[in-house]
C-alpha cells in the first residue's frame, strides 16, 4: 500500500509538471513514504520530491531543535502528509529514526518538531549455560548480547582471566534486561542485571543495580570490588603485551588494552579513585590518570574530550563518566587505550587485582544478589567459607 503510493507520487513529482498538458488536478496522494538511501540527506530527498527550499530550510531548522540530521542513516524513513496532495502544502513530517523513535514536524501555525519516544517494554532475560570454548560462542550459540563477552571480561578484569582459568564445563548465569518495541525488536543496549560464574575452586558473581552503573562483585558471597567497564559495547582490538606497533611499526610493549569504540563514545572511571592528571601526552594525546590508593593507576588515552567536571583532585566514582573516545596521540583510528599501573609499572588489567579496595555491598547489592540467586536456581552450601 505505501510502497503504491511512493510510485505514484514519484511518478507525479519527477515528471517536469509544467509540460504536462494537464496538470494533475486531483487525487495525488495525500501520503508519502520513502526510505533513506545511501548518500541521501533530508534536504536531497525533499527536494526531490518538489518541496520548496524555504519550506525545507524551515523544516530542518525546527528539526535540529530535537534531532542530530547527521545522525540520519540510510533505513531511517522519512514520511509526510499534504493538505491538498501537493507536496508544498505539507501539514506533517516524520522522520522514524533509531530505535522506533519518530521525530515528528507540524505545520498548522508555526513549524513545531518534538520527539515521540515509542513505548517500551521493559523485559528481563536470563540465560544458563555451560561454557565449552568462548564466552563469546556461549553467548551467541544462545542468542545473548554478545557484546556482554567484553563488558564482562572488563568488569571482571583482576578477579579472573578468562582465557586462562577456564577450563571448560563452568556454569554460567547470566541475566539482563531490554527495551522491547511494539515490533518486537530491541532498543538501545541490553543492560546486564547479574552475571555468575561458577568456576572449580569459587563462584563469582556481578550485580549492577543500576542501569548502566557500577557493578559489584562478589566472590564465594563476599563484596571483593565496586568496578565499572571503561567502556561498554566495545570492541577489544589490542590486548596488552609486545605487538607490532599500529603506527611506528616493529614490535613494541603494548602498555595497556584497546577498545575500538567511536569518537565520542562514553568513557568511564573503572574504580574510585581520584584524578591525578588530566590533559595532553606525547603519544597517548588527551589523557585522564586516576590513583585508586595502594599504588594503583589507571589510564584512559586517545580521548577526544575531558568531561567538563574533571580535573586534577576530582574524586570519581566507579562508572562516572570521565571523557569520551578519540584519536589523539599516536594511533591508527579511533580507540580507547585503558592502562593499569601498579606503583607505576603498567601490568595486564586482565592479571592483576586492578582496583584492590575491599568493598562493602550495601542493603541493596544484598537484596539484588538474593533475589538473583534464587531466580537463576543458584543455592551455595560454602557461602561465605573459603576452601
Ligand atoms: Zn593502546
Amino acid at each position: 500500500m505505501i510502497r503504491s503510493a511512493f510510485l505514484i507520487l514519484a511518478v507525479a513529482s519527477f515528471a517536469p509538471l509544467q509540460a504536462m498538458a494537464d496538470p494533475p488536478t486531483a487525487h495525488l496522494p495525500a501520503a508519502f513514504e520513502t526510505t533513506i538511501a545511501p548518500g541521501d540527506t533530508l534536504d536531497s530527498v525533499l527536494g526531490h520530491a518538489g518541496i520548496p527550499a524555504t519550506i525545507r530550510a524551515e523544516a530542518a531548522l525546527a528539526l535540529s531543535g530535537v534531532y542530530d540530521l547527521t545522525d540520519l542513516r540510510p533505513g531511517h524513513r522519512i514520511k509526510w502528509t499534504a493538505a491538498s496532495g501537493d507536496p508544498a502544502s505539507l501539514t506533517r513530517l516524520s522522520l522514524f529514526v533509531e530505535d522506533g523513535v519518530e521525530i515528528a514536524l507540524t505545520f498548522d501555525g508555526p513549524i513545531a518538531a518534538q520527539r515521540l519516544d515509542p513505548p517500551v517494554h521493559v523485559t528481563d532475560r536470563g540465560e544458563t549455560l555451560t561454557l565449552d570454548g568462548t564466552l563469546y560462542d556461549a553467548l551467541t550459540a544462545r542468542n545473548a548480547p554478545e557484546r556482554f563477552a567484553v563488558d564482562l571480561t572488563a568488569l571482571l578484569a583482576g578477579q579472573v582471566d578468562f582465557r586462562r582459568d577456564l577450563k571448560g564445563g563452568e556454569t554460567f548465569a547470566l541475566v539482563w534486561q531490554e527495551d522491547q518495541l511494539p515490533d518486537g525488536s530491541i532498543a538501545g543496549e541490553p543492560r546486564l542485571s547479574y552475571a555468575r560464574l561458577e568456576l572449580t575452586d569459587r563462584v563469582l558473581e556481578l550485580v549492577a543495580t543500576e542501569a548502566a552503573g557500577p557493578v559489584i562483585v562478589f566472590e564465594d558471597g563476599e563484596a571483593v570490588q565496586r568496578s565499572a567497564a571503561p567502556i561498554l559495547g566495545a570492541r577489544l582490538s589490542s590486548v596488552f603485551g609486545r605487538r607490532n606497533h599500529p603506527v611506528l611499526g616493529g614490535v613494541r610493549m603494548h602498555t595497556g588494552i584497546d577498545y575500538a569504540a567511536p569518537v565520542g563514545t562514553e568513557v568511564s572511571a573503572t574504580g574510585a579513585g581520584r584524578v591525578i592528571f588530566a590533559g595532553s601526552i606525547r603519544g597517548y594525546g588527551i589523557t585522564i590518570d586516576i590513583d585508586h590508593g595502594g599504588g594503583v593507576v589507571t589510564r584512559y588515552a586517545h580521548l577526544s574530550e575531558i568531561a567538563e567536571d574533571v580535573r586534577v583532585g576530582t574524586r570519581v566514582k566507579a562508572g562516572d563518566e570521565i571523557g569520551a573516545v578519540g584519536a589523539t596521540g599516536l594511533v591508527s583510528g579511533p580507540n580507547l587505550h585503558y592502562e593499569v599501573r601498579v606503583d607505576g609499572r603498567p601490568v595486564d588489567p586482565k592479571d592483576q587485582d586492578a582496583l584492590p579496595e575491599q568493598e562493602i555491598a550495601t542493603a541493596a547489592d544484598l537484596d539484588a544478589l538474593a533475589t538473583w540467586r534464587s531466580e537463576t536456581g543458584f543455592m551455595p552450601t560454602t557461602d561465605g567459607e573459603r576452601g
